[in-house]
């Protein structure tokens, strides 16, 4: 087995391990790279066909092209997609691309308490109906308690303190002081009733390891990752008031690997091109404690 073997393997292992022992699961899809990995592995460890809800929290200022692209594979994976959002806060505008809001503020309104509300199922969800081939009201509130996220311990700082499984309280909230040891590979999967778990297939993949797999599954991502003729492209995909691109020749898979085994980003962070993290203290640690992907 080569370095990917072993990691596919684990996350393999550790998705099945979820669908296991947590009955009301859900599986957070940001569109991302990272999260497109996890569901090719989903379709991996369940034989092609993925038995966990997608969730994606719309913030409404994504990227176009990333909306498309999920609409696009929920229909042709045939995958039981959900979104939901924090439409009291769009309605009345309480964004900073509204002017009415700081970034932090905004992100736990949009995503946040979106996230939340949508995990509880106190608030709207929609669901894609494969014969009308758009979005319903979901009829189900069933809270979800087990939430698979594609977070590397590698992105950032926090996420460098996160477990495989790893208890929230009730509101989301992390105590990142109290978190169980997972020696060995060991990991405790028992929790007390209503705790709120999340699960961390991808904590040992690199942004590199992430972008050798893709190419060699040859798995389809936005195309906003590559260099489209004006010397940059997106290192890290979110909102578009908020997102920067880097400068980069790279436009292909083999371009972006030779890019990051040459230690031109090794001084800079993924995630440098994501505005509200240099609010939040250049980490995300204010926003992940309460709940934040
Ligand atoms: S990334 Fe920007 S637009 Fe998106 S929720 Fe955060 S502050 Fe708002």
């Amino acid at each position: 087995m080569d370095h990917l073997d072993k990691l596919e393997a684990q996350s393999v292992y550790i998705l099945r391990e979820a669908y296991r022992e947590f009955k009301s699961l859900c599986m957070l899809w940001s569109i991302g790279k990272d999260s497109t990995v996890m569901l090719w592995l989903a379709r991996k460890a369940f034989f092609g066909h993925v038995p966990i809800p997608l969730v994606h929290v719309d913030t409404h200022y994504k990227i176009p092209e990333m909306i498309e692209y999920r609409d696009r594979l929920a229909l042709e994976w045939n995958l039981n997609m959900i979104y939901g959002e924090n439409r009291e806060a769009l309605e009345r505008k309480l964004t900073f691309p509204d002017g009415n809001t700081d970034r932090l503020t905004c992100c736990k309104y949009l995503k946040s308490e979106a996230l939340k509300h949508t995990l509880s199922g106190e608030w709207p969800r929609y669901r894609m109906d494969h014969e009308l081939k758009h979005y319903v009201q979901d009829e189900g509130k069933e809270p979800y308690t087990g939430v698979i996220a594609g977070v590397r311990a590698d992105e950032e700082g926090s996420r460098s303190k996160e477990r495989y499984f790893s208890p929230r309280d009730k509101d989301n909230v992390w105590d990142v002081g109290d978190q169980p040891p997972e020696f060995w590979n060991q990991f405790k999967t028992d929790f007390a009733p209503g705790t709120h778990v999340r699960i961390h297939p991808l904590l040992d993949w690199t942004e590199l390891n992430i972008w050798e797999y893709i190419e060699r599954e040859k798995i389809s991502v936005v195309s906003l990752y590559f260099n489209q003729g004006k010397g940059i492209r997106y290192r890290s995909l979110g909102c578009y008031p908020c997102t920067n691109p880097v400068e980069s020749e790279a436009r292909t898979l083999p371009e972006i690997i030779d890019e990051l085994r040459s230690g031109k980003f090794s001084n800079i962070a993924e995630r440098s091109g994501r505005a509200q993290d240099s609010e939040d203290g250049g980490g995300l640690e204010t926003l992940r404690r309460d709940g934040y992907m």
